[in-house]
């Protein structure tokens, strides 16, 4: 495959965007600046042993020569003869000495530097301690960097070390001895070891830090390829990095918000589907009991009979609608409570005393039992519609007759620390069965689907079992009225013998005298 120009450029420039690359150069330069300074330590270093390896030697050496040439002047009354002398010295290889009068005229030299060398060498010390360094006792050690001859295509750097003559207590001139400073070029090769030594570090840095930074962003890229495969409609998922370092925990993370969004969709997906389906249901018996009232001419009963249905089906609409709106507020965060300041037993006795119609009419025997003083704070609609709710559920669930009851109580009781107020909605009505009672406070649970509020039941007059209407939504009110005033609700059930359910709210401050010992 070709790629365009434009495209290498593009390619170009994202790869010399990149996180890799960058942290790959950062690391590199990190290393080159550090590379650097050692190498002018180790360089330095060289340098220094070198310096003082041949400060030893030349010094060693000049107090040989010094007492030689001390002592010839001291014989012959001057400089003169000085140059024919030389035999007396075993110059080393390479070495120089040069004896130079006061005025710098160089008075006689050995060794491996010409005359015109030695003259300026002699110069140079004349300089140097002339003026500022008149006075300067110490002889001083000095390099040059000279071509030794003419002709000579290399210079050389020398290391010179002066020494004083003197004679009667006054200086006479200055014998100045000379080495080649690096004669093997260590130093050289230190500094061509170091570069390309140093070069080929740091590229491999540089290839080393790249592949390193892509091997510990491979997982930004699973995360960045998941993200892109993630859908609205399909968020199942997962990154699954399974790594205990800090992306595994960003991933982790990524991967448990993808769970409660998932649950979150399919909560919403669920509610939309179950509201429209119990909707659907009352809509269809509308539709077949008119279709059936208008098909033909009907007697006065059978109309009345068919707009009973219409008007119970449009009840149970008008709650459910009621329901669904309250959950939609409830979810969207939206229902303010109104706290006051309320008694737990007055309340349930007032929604008790509401539903003892219902209770006659359906042959159940609602009855209290002890209703102690509960000071309590909460908003008291939502709290008698949770009530009643249970008390609703209590007597539709009960098959009715006699030996029936419903038993509302309350009572006070310590919950870790926390003074709580409880009522109890009891009955001995059908009971639930063990696999129901986790899913009972899930929206739109029901238990007996048989008794579901089904269209073709309610169309004919001879059902054998009565149909209890119901959408599944009160008990997850009830549930949710009762988290937000801080307490919780649970229930005891056994199928045929009947179901307690059990609020518990924090009691308020001032109740907390009231605990029952047995509690
Ligand atoms: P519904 O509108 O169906 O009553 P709920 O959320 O109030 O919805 O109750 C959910 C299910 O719990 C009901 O369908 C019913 O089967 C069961 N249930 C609730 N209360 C009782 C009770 N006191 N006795 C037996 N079953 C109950």
């Amino acid at each position: 495959m070709k790629l365009s120009h434009a495209s290498w450029v593009e390619r170009l420039t994202n790869f010399l965007h990149s996180v890799r690359f960058r942290m790959a150069l950062w690391f590199a330069l990190v290393l080159a600046v550090v590379m650097l300074v050692f190498s002018a330590f180790v360089y330095y270093r060289t340098w220094q042993d070198l310096r003082n390896e041949t400060a030893a030697r030349l010094t060693l050496r000049l107090s040989d020569y010094r007492t030689v040439v001390m002592h010839n002047y001291r014989e012959n009354r001057g400089w003169w003869r000085m140059q024919g002398a030389s035999a007396t010295f075993v110059l080393e290889d390479e070495e120089a000495l040069i004896l130079s009068e006061m005025d710098g005229t160089v008075a006689a030299s050995w060794g491996s530097l010409s005359p015109s060398v030695a003259k300026q060498v002699s110069a140079h010390v004349l300089q140097q301690t002339s003026g500022l360094y008149a006075n300067w006792n110490n002889e001083r050690l000095f390099t040059i960097y000279l071509i030794r001859e003419a002709g000579d295509e290399h210079g050389m750097r020398y290391m010179f070390n002066p020494a004083r003559i003197t004679f009667d207590n006054r200086q006479v001139g200055w014998l100045i001895i000379g080495q080649p400073f690096d004669p093997e070029g260590r130093l050289p090769q230190l500094v061509l070891t170091l570069s390309l030594g140093g070069t080929f570090t740091l590229l491999l840095a540089l290839i080393g830090g790249y592949w390193l930074a892509d091997r510990a962003l491979w997982p930004v890229k699973a995360i960045t390829r998941t993200a892109q495969e993630i859908s609205v409609t399909d968020l199942s998922r997962r990154i699954n990095l399974n790594t205990r370092d800090e992306l595994g925990e960003l991933a982790g993370t990524f991967d448990r918000m993808l769970d409660r969004l998932q649950t979150a969709f399919d909560r919403q997906r669920q509610f939309t589907a179950d509201a429209s389906h119990e909707l659907r249901t009352p809509l269809t018996i509308i539709e077949l009991e008119t279709g059936r009232a208008l098909a033909a001419k009907r007697s006065v009963e059978e109309y009345r009979r068919a707009l009973e249905v219409i008007q119970s089906e449009n009840a149970f609409m008008s709650r459910l609608v009621g329901e669904l709106l309250m959950l939609a507020r409830m979810d969207a965060g939206q229902t303010v409570l109104k706290p006051e300041p309320l008694d737990l037993s007055d309340l349930a006795l007032e929604v008790a005393e509401r539903f003892a119609p219902l209770a006659v009419q359906k042959n159940v025997r609602l009855q209290t039992g002890d209703l102690p003083e509960l000071p309590i704070q909460g908003d008291r609609q939502h709290l008698i519609q949770m009530i009643g709710n249970l008390i609703d559920n209590a007597i539709k669930y009960s098959p009715g007759g006699s030996g029936q009851w419903v038993c509302v109580e309350t009572g006070a009781a310590q919950d870790a620390n926390q003074p709580t107020a409880w009522m109890r909605v009891s009955d001995n009505g059908v009971g639930i069965s063990a696999e129901h009672l986790p899913h009972l406070f899930d929206r739109f649970y029901r238990v007996d689907t048989a008794r579901s509020h089904n269209p073709e039941e309610s169309r004919t007059d001879d059902s054998h079992e009565e149909e209890i209407p119901g959408s599944g939504l009160g008990l997850s009110i009830v549930q949710w009225i009762a988290q937000m005033h801080g307490g919780s609700v649970t229930v005891t059930s056994e199928p045929g013998k009947g179901t307690t359910f059990e609020v518990r709210l924090p009691l308020h401050p001032n109740g907390t005298q009231i605990f029952s010992d047995n509690e």
